[in-house]
C-alpha cells in the first residue's frame, strides 16, 4: 500500500498515510474542498494546509514544529 497523497511507502503510525505531513495534507485537502471551491492546484493545498497549521498552533508555541 502506497501514501494516497505522495505515492510514498505507508508509514504503519500514519497509515494510510506516509507520515504526519500528508496526513495534515489529506485533511486540508479535505477541509479545503469543504468551504472553497475544489482545487487540484497542489499550492492550494499547501495554502489550506499552512491554514490548518497556523489556526492549530495559535497560543501554542511553535517550538514543537521542526522544520
Ligand atoms: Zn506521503
Amino acid at each position: 500500500m502506497s501514501c494516497p497523497i505522495c505515492g510514498e511507502e505507508t508509514a504503519r503510525s500514519y497509515r494510510p498515510f506516509c507520515s504526519r505531513r500528508c496526513a495534515d495534507l489529506d485533511l486540508a485537502k479535505w477541509l479545503n474542498g469543504a468551504y472553497a471551491a475544489p482545487s487540484r492546484d497542489p499550492e492550494d493545498i499547501e495554502k489550506a494546509l499552512e491554514e490548518t497549521e497556523r489556526s492549530r498552533s495559535s497560543g501554542e508555541k511553535h517550538s514543537q514544529f521542526r522544520h
